[in-house]
């Protein structure tokens, strides 16, 4: 059994949460960040777990990281026409990350800035890499993680589903562990919240998703901030 919490908020700031995120069964996680005028990111982030709900229902277990990548795809495509035919969305995108677990193993696929932490043995990881122009620099030594967190081009992402028709998907498998801790987070969250705290919060708190999101609105709430965390036993 994996324990399973999860809370989105629009946070201080912000008028319209453009998160999306949503729990299938089973064992199956994701998140999305939107991004695009009016209403627009509202859609793309709800058009991508909606897409990805309905393709996995469809498809035969396990949803390894090929399927997952797949339904991304197929959220791309959908995203992409819809903004085509609605010259009000254009521009819209969202980010996505996805995880599965099935039979002792973490499958997972993830295209922008949103995030896959893994806390295991009390070592905390980020899993996932964020396609974004800063951590390009941060790649390349030209500023540090911490320098990143504040830097004024931090939202400016490389990758977006149902941006462009060609994006690049990150998808990958390892094994579970008893005891592993798993964190989907948009960037509402790892803006605000640094790394450290986030990972004392996921081992003390009872309901983590909850106390995460408290400490994103407590750290300002720039942002809207969502959260799952599912941890095995
Ligand atoms: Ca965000």
């Amino acid at each position: 059994m994996t324990k399973v919490f999860q809370a989105t908020h629009v946070g201080k700031v912000r008028a319209n949460n453009e998160d999306a995120l949503i729990v299938i069964e089973p064992e199956t996680f994701v998140v999305a960040d939107g991004m695009g005028g009016a209403s627009a990111g509202e859609v793309a982030s709800q058009m991508l777990v909606d897409t990805v709900k309905n393709f996995l229902s469809k498809s035969p277990a396990p949803w390894d990281e090929k399927i997952l990548s797949q339904a991304i795809l197929l959220a791309n495509d959908k995203i992409l026409n819809r903004a085509r035919l609605n010259p009000e969305l254009r521009g819209m995108g969202t980010t996505a990350t996805i995880l599965s677990l099935d039979g002792g193993k973490a499958y997972f696929a993830h295209v922008g800035d949103s995030r896959l932490y893994l806390l295991r043995n009390k070592y905390f990881a980020q899993i996932t890499e964020d396609h974004s122009y800063v951590e390009t620099l941060v790649r390349q030594g030209e500023i540090t993680h911490e320098e990143a967190r504040i830097h004024p081009m931090k939202n400016v992402l490389i990758q977006a589903v149902g941006a462009v028709p060609e994006i690049e998907i990150d998808a990958a498998n390892f094994s579970v562990q008893s005891g592993d801790i798993f964190l989907l987070c948009t960037d509402g969250l790892t803006n605000m919240v640094e790394d450290e705290l986030i990972a004392k919060i996921l081992l003390s708190a009872s309901n983590p998703a909850d106390a995460l999101v408290d400490a994103a609105l407590e750290a300002g709430g720039k942002d809207n901030v969502s959260v799952i965390v599912a941890g095995v036993d």
